[in-house]
């Protein structure tokens, strides 16, 4: 049985004119020790879907129908007081901006101890003792001066560091990491997605990694959901994923990764358009209007296929004997 199971879920958002379903009937799941990878642009409806695994949902949201079943529970069944004590011990969330998520009045030993004793019932010296091997376990050489400083004395880099060994702290079974590392120079970035690799990998603690940046997807997941426009429109581990994509959406953006070998006299890559406002109204394929193969066909809704073991794609070109 996986450890996170999502099945047909579908969200909506109130707004004042109207509602939209800004996530449509996705499902994926995730073993346990495993790292998947939710990759998109911006607006596909990655932060929404993790968003309500946590009951984190803004007021004007809510999941219609479906089931988020975390280690046997199904968590849309679940009171707010039965979710928070799941949060933050069995499942963790990080977030991209880590000083917003810090609070600038207290220290940051303040902060973890808290974060610790909410879960845990240990002394205040066993819970010191545990915010510094965590902070080791981040890369931290000087943990001790770190838990007395404030948020305003800490880099980016060491915050964002702070925030993911804060989340561990209680050794949780899924770890949620909301772009962790997008605000960070590309260095600090390497550094710390290491750390987190490895981390995940030693404690058998799954990842459901939320990013847009197929880098970050290559270096660290064993499997990808690709989402578009509120759905997920290719589903794959990650080799297949690269080495045979076959979504023309997962095709472009692997197309728009810059190397560095790339010839300056050669036009980069791009996906023309972006993604439609109202894309809830689309009856057929949402990613028609950006596609070079669409064609009649994809004004119907698409069926997911079954391409091969572990890989399904939301588009009728996917079919064994019609690939691009
Ligand atoms: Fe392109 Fe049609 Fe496939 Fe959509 S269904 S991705 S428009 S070929």
């Amino acid at each position: 049985m996986s450890l996170l199971s999502v099945k047909d879920l579908t969200i909506v958002v109130q707004n004042e004119d109207r509602q939209k379903e800004i996530v449509h009937d996705i499902s994926f799941s995730i073993e346990k020790g495993q790292i998947l990878g939710l990759v998109g642009e911006s607006g596909s409806g990655k932060s929404m879907t993790c968003s309500s695994i946590m009951h984190l949902l803004p007021r004007n949201a809510r999941i219609t129908s479906g089931e988020i079943i975390f280690d046997g529970k199904n968590l849309c069944e679940l009171e707010d007081s039965e979710i928070d004590a799941i949060r933050g011990d069995q499942i963790a969330m990080v977030y991209q901006d880590a000083l917003l998520s810090l609070d600038p009045l207290f220290t940051i030993q303040q902060q973890m101890l808290e974060a610790l004793f909410a879960h845990q019932k240990i002394s205040k010296q066993e819970g010191i003792l545990k915010c510094v091997e965590t902070l080791q376990q981040m890369g931290f050489t000087d943990p001790y001066e770190i838990l007395k400083k404030y948020p305003f004395e800490c880099s980016g880099g060491q915050r964002q560091r702070i925030m993911i060994a804060t989340a561990i702290l209680n050794h949780p079974k899924l770890l949620i990491a909301d772009e962790p590392t997008t605000a960070l120079d590309v260095t600090i970035q390497e550094e710390i997605l290491n750390h987190l690799f490895h981390l995940a990998k030693s404690m058998d603690m799954a990842v459901l990694l939320i990013t847009h940046d197929m880098g970050v997807i290559a270096k660290m997941c064993d499997q990808v959901a690709v989402m578009y426009a509120g759905e997920i429109i290719e589903k794959a581990n990650v080799f297949t994923l690269f080495d045979t994509p076959r979504h023309p959406y997962t095709r472009a953006l692997l197309n728009s990764i810059v190397n560095f070998d790339h010839d300056p006299n050669v036009p980069l890559s791009f996906i023309p358009k972006s993604v439609p406002q109202n894309y809830d109204r689309i009856e057929g394929c949402r990613f028609m209007d950006r596609c070079p193969y669409a064609s009649d066909i994809c004004k119907f809704k698409q069926k997911m296929i079954h391409v091969d073991q572990n890989h399904d794609v939301l588009c009728h070109l996917s079919k064994k004997e019609e690939s691009l």
